[in-house]
């Protein structure tokens, strides 16, 4: 009754005093918490364990922002037959009693907004403005889930014939595991979450091992809003123990899980496999990786392609699945696009992400520092790096925005996902050798094409192979309900979080036939 329809939360206006002045409270009040040992939550009931998850601030590496308890294969049994028990009540329940507890966890995420973000600039390394989207986001994902789930408690319209009734109804699925990632810990945990508990399922969590003290922080704002215990069971471990358990499951009737190509892989193999006492086929939803690329045609606006290329490339250190981290540009351009993207990046600021004039950070953690910075290496071999190539672990994991010119489209850094801030440029002598390269990935998530010319963008929008195409803008920041996000081949299952199709991948659609 009366819901306003969905608009995106707008991002908060750092321009003005009383928002950085809030902001700036908000990460005190945040590290006056440091420290803090958080519990799991099974069945609403506090479990504190022996074993540890520690989270750090990768911008401090030795900071510790929370111990979390450990989720062990028993306690995930534990936190099964809770979730399996309250499945069938949970589902019973209304939908509009479901979606309203959901619009109250976004009414208190919205109180608390600057609170949850700063929590994610000390836990995640996330700059003000990338932490306040992800509040934005997550607020988003609370508001359409909703929305969605409201549209479809009735059902979809099926003819009948003289003499029969028929409908075509929507039933909730059972017990789903959410397994969720650390760089948008907050939005893509709750969204996963959310979506699977607004449509009648029971929830075991699992969130990222890096950040699980915003996961936590997020479930007291569901308890708040009046969800009812063992809906949504905390369960932070590892994947290898927690994960794999859990996955293999019997009464593990969905698996959600955003991360990496390799995991998503192994998740999706482990649940195909029918073990003792399962009755049903397990549905994956898996968000993988990207490997994703913005074209420059010859005619186009050079600057909008540069700040484009800079703002996807190094937005959150590169760390967004979207992130542009191939330049595919038309000969006629290229030194003059190389040249401005250069300049752009030798402009940009890097540092703590407490204060706001730092445009980068971090990247998340040693492995990550690591991993990315044994593509310097690469990079020499395979290209000429022309900007950053430097990084310094000696506080926290900093690597400096990288680019690297004159790669070869089959060469590693035009393949490998490396996940942090390195773009590599690739030459294509006109615009359907651009496209041919910028399809020449296993993956398939987002693309941009910079182009004045109405017939290749034409061209674009039928042949470049990927779930998110953008024209004239750069290739991240999809908004729920406007721009729902998912890719093709090794991105994922195209699932599309934030569209009008993400709620019915968790439920199961039922005719019912009614003589008259
Ligand atoms: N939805 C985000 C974007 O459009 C990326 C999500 C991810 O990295 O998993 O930038």
């Amino acid at each position: 009754k009366n819901l306003p329809d969905y608009v995106t939360e707008p991002l908060t206006d750092f321009s003005k005093e009383e928002n950085v002045t809030a902001y700036k409270a908000a990460l005190e009040k945040v590290k006056a918490t440091l420290g803090t040992d958080y519990p799991l939550i099974i069945g609403g009931e506090r479990v504190t364990t022996d074993g540890k998850i520690t989270s750090y601030n990768p911008a401090n590496k030795t900071q510790v922002v929370g111990t979390v308890s450990k989720s062990t294969k028993e306690l995930a049994e534990r936190a099964m037959q809770v979730a399996d028990a309250k499945f069938d009540e949970w589902s019973k329940t209304p939908a509009e009693e479901r979606a309203a507890i959901l619009l109250r966890a976004a009414e208190i995420t919205k109180e608390r907004r600057h609170e949850m973000s700063a929590m994610m600039t000390l836990e995640a390394g996330k700059p003000w403005i990338e932490a306040d989207a992800d509040t934005a986001e997550a607020i988003d994902f609370m508001e359409y889930y909703a929305r969605q789930m409201l549209e479809l408690k009735d059902g979809k319209p099926v003819n009948s014939r003289d003499g029969e009734k028929n409908t075509f109804e929507y039933r909730s699925l059972g017990v789903g595991v959410i397994i969720s990632p650390w760089n948008f810990p907050f939005a893509i945990m709750a969204g996963t979450t959310v979506a699977a508990a607004v449509a009648g399922n029971t929830v075991l969590l699992k969130p990222a091992s890096t950040t699980p003290v915003i996961a936590y922080k997020f479930m007291e704002i569901l308890e708040e809003a009046g969800l009812p215990a063992g809906v949504v069971n905390y369960i932070p471990g590892p994947g290898g123990e927690v994960g794999d358990y859990l996955v293999d499951h019997p009464r593990t009737r969905f698996v959600s899980f955003t991360g990496s190509r390799d995991v998503g892989l192994r998740i999706n193999e482990r649940a195909s496999k029918v073990n003792e006492g399962q009755i049903w086929i397990k549905r994956v939803i898996a968000e993988m990786g990207g490997k994703d690329t913005i074209v420059v045609d010859k005619e186009a606006d050079l600057d909008l392609a540069a700040e484009s290329i800079v703002k996807s490339a190094f937005g959150f250190s590169g760390q967004k699945c979207s992130a542009c981290s191939r330049a595919v540009i038309v000969e006629d351009v290229y030194d003059e696009v190389l040249e401005k993207v250069v300049k752009l990046t030798n402009d940009l600021t890097i540092g703590d992400p407490q204060d706001f004039s730092n445009f980068m950070a971090t990247v998340i953690d040693e492995a990550a520092f690591k991993k990315i910075t044994s593509y310097f290496d690469v990079a020499k071999e395979e290209g000429r790096i022309v900007a950053g190539g430097t990084a310094d672990d000696s506080t926290g994991y900093f690597v400096n925005p990288t680019v690297v010119a004159d790669v070869a489209p089959n060469a590693r850094l035009m393949q490998e996902e490396i996940f942090g801030p390195i773009v590599a440029f690739s030459k294509a002598k006109d615009f359907n050798e651009a496209l041919d390269i910028a399809n020449n990935t296993e993956y398939g998530l987002t693309g941009a094409v910079i182009s004045d010319n109405e017939d290749h963008i034409a061209q674009a929008k039928q042949d470049f192979f990927v779930g998110n195409l953008y024209i004239n803008r750069g290739c991240t920041g999809a908004i729920v309900g406007y721009q729902p996000f998912g890719g093709y081949n090794m991105s994922g299952t195209c699932s599309k979080a934030g569209g009008p199709d993400f709620i019915g991948l968790h439920l199961q659609s039922k005719s019912i036939s009614t003589a008259l």
